[in-house]
């Protein structure tokens, strides 16, 4: 029921987003004013994106993994992992990590003893999203135990195993999730690396802009749909969440796309501005 839920969220988000404004602008309010009590910044980051390995097995035409894959598969070191999680727990974050960015995760052997480590030390919500290809009943019980709180599971045509995605994602009603996937729906062009049949075009950017995202590698970039890491804020083996967060330059950028200025090519292609 949840997963049918969810999935409704997204198709009337994607066809009909004017209708979700009211409520969508009521948490922004509500965040801002936890964000400065908490952090003394409104827009804090309230998503962190980790990709634990840069691997994906798919080729999606929507995706930039498809035309320009790195051939070469890497997998974040242990170390600049720990990191990260020490700095959460040192904030108390208790929003959203996202384990995921251009790859697969749950192809990282990994994955479920990372996201425990995380779960003991921090706060922090689990969000893995996930093509299922390597989803099977042991690898959910797995991360299930291990504290992962939202499974997405992305039905990308062609669906080969939907009934056996069905009945895992039944077994865990409130925390896997199955979501419909339309490749005609508005969808993000990925700072203009990859063609999309219908552009997603936002008039202020707001949401990919308070999430930061750390590469395999620890180098946090501009945003999640900086595919080619064209602006690299810093790296967190060399300096904290909290440092690069506040970089003046990364912070100007910010403020500026939040108010519909977008100066920065990727931005521009990103909003559909330039080609
Ligand atoms: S499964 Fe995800 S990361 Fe892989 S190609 Fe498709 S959209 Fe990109
Ligand atoms: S407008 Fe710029 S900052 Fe916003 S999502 Fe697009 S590339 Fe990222």
């Amino acid at each position: 029921m949840t997963s049918a839920l969810y999935s409704l969220f997204y198709r009337i988000n994607g066809r009909f987003p004017w209708l979700l404004k009211i409520p969508v602008n009521l948490y922004w309010l509500g965040l801002r004013l936890v964000n400065w009590f908490r952090y003394g910044d409104q827009y804090f980051f309230k998503w962190v994106g980790i990709e634990t390995c840069s691997f994906c097995n798919r080729k999606c035409d929507w995706c930039p993994v498809s035309t320009e894959r790195d051939p070469k598969s890497h997998y974040m070191p242990r170390e600049t992992f720990e990191k990260i999680v020490f700095e959460l727990q040192g904030i108390r974050f208790n929003r959203w990590v996202c384990l995921c960015w251009y790859n697969e995760p749950l192809a990282d052997a990994r994955m479920w003893e990372l996201v425990s480590w995380l779960k003991i030390r921090t706060k922090a919500r689990v969000h893995i999203p996930t093509n299922g290809d390597y989803l099977d009943e042991r690898k959910a019980d797995e991360l299930i135990r291990a504290g992962v709180d939202r499974l997405v599971v992305s039905m990308y045509p062609p669906v080969k195993r939907r009934v056996e995605l069905q009945a895992i994602a039944a077994k865990y009603p409130a925390r896997i999730y199955l979501r419909e996937f339309d490749p005609d729906s508005p969808l993000f062009n990925r700072g203009g690396s990859v063609k999309v049949k219908n552009l997603y075009v936002q008039p202020k950017c707001i949401n990919p802009i308070q999430t930061i995202n750390v590469g395999w590698n620890g180098d946090v970039c501009l945003c999640c749909n900086d595919y080619h890491r064209e602006h690299v804020f810093g790296n967190v083996n060399k300096q904290s969440l909290r440092e690069i967060w506040d970089n003046p330059e990364y912070r100007r950028i910010r403020n500026e796309v939040r108010r519909g200025i977008f100066r920065l090519p990727v931005c521009r292609r990103c909003v559909g501005i330039e080609k």
